[in-house]
């Protein structure tokens, strides 16, 4: 983009919780932007008018649960990723046009790879969770050579109707089939969120090598990671995914990298 966004906005419902007003804002204002990024709660009937309104200000942002899908069938263009994906999360006008794209997918990508090492590959990779955010994962193992995926969700048809659009994926009959072999075990439903739940994986079930990563985060570290590590597997939680999809959109609005160290600090405050 050339011309700055007339505005900044995550659109969510609901959304007061997240983190990535206080990160981009760090952002912003180590770049010396003159712009504030704000949260939006809009309902579902209301997303059709606010991608209008966006569109007209000339507006940048991210979309966040639950608006992922129904925005990307608000745009006008999307990015082979996205369109992958099947879902947006970042957004921006170009010459009136509202542009979707998918910077989970990338996001996911550089949190695995600053977790676990740029170098390592995965050749088998469980999943766990059959919804977006899923097939954001699923989209970003398809850029790696050779890597299976095998889904499991407690919706099964949810997650055969997810496998059937990847040639890598494949629908689990169990948990334990899904997770036999796998050398990354990834979680994406929202258990974790609450300290009430139940941990998405036994660890016990875990494969003896494998390295765990929790798309949730919550402050200190999820549950599931927490037991994972002691239970001696590497393990990662969301927030470096959080903060990686962050950044990547920020490269896509204003098209410079922003401090990520500052957005870190914003967080760790
Ligand atoms: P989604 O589209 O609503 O899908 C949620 C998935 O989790 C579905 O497969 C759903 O199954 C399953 N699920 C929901 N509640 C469950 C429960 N209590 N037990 C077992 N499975 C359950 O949500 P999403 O966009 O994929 O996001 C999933 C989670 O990923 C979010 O909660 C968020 O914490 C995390 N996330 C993190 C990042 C990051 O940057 N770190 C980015 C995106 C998402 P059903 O179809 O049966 O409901």
């Amino acid at each position: 983009m050339s011309a700055l966004p007339g505005r900044v906005v995550l659109l969510g419902h609901p959304v007061s919780h997240s983190l990535s007003p206080t990160f981009q804002n760090a952002a912003l204002r180590r770049a010396s932007l003159p712009l504030t990024y704000e949260a939006m709660d809009i309902a579902p009937d209301e997303l059709a008018f606010a991608a209008s309104l966006l569109r007209a200000n000339n507006a940048a942002g991210n979309v966040t649960v639950p608006h992922k899908e129904s925005f990307a069938a608000l745009c006008d263009t999307l990015s082979p990723i996205a369109a992958r994906v099947g879902a947006v999360n970042t957004f921006w006008v170009d010459d009136g046009a509202l542009v979707g794209d998918n910077t989970d997918v990338g996001g996911f990508e550089q949190a695995i790879a600053q977790s676990f090492g740029a170098e390592r590959e995965w050749p088998t990779m469980a999943l766990i969770g059959a919804g977006g955010a899923a097939a954001a994962v699923v989209a970003a193992a398809e850029r790696w050579t050779g890597s299976r995926v095998a889904v499991w969700s407690r919706n099964r048809a949810r997650a055969e109707r997810l496998a059937e659009r990847f040639p890598h994926a494949q629908c689990a009959e169990s948990l334990e089939h899904a997770l036999a072999d796998a050398a990354l075990v990834v979680h994406a439903t929202p258990l974790g969120l609450r300290a009430a739940d139940a941990l998405p994986v036994p660890v016990q079930s875990l494969p003896v090598r494998a390295c765990v990563f929790d798309l949730v985060y919550v402050r200190g570290e999820t549950a599931w990671v927490h037991a994972a590590r002691a239970a001696g597997h590497q393990a990662a939680d969301g927030l470096g995914m959080l903060i990686a999809q962050g950044a990547l959109s920020f490269e896509r609005w204003f098209g410079q990298v922003p401090d990520r160290e500052a957005m870190w600090a914003a967080v760790r405050e």
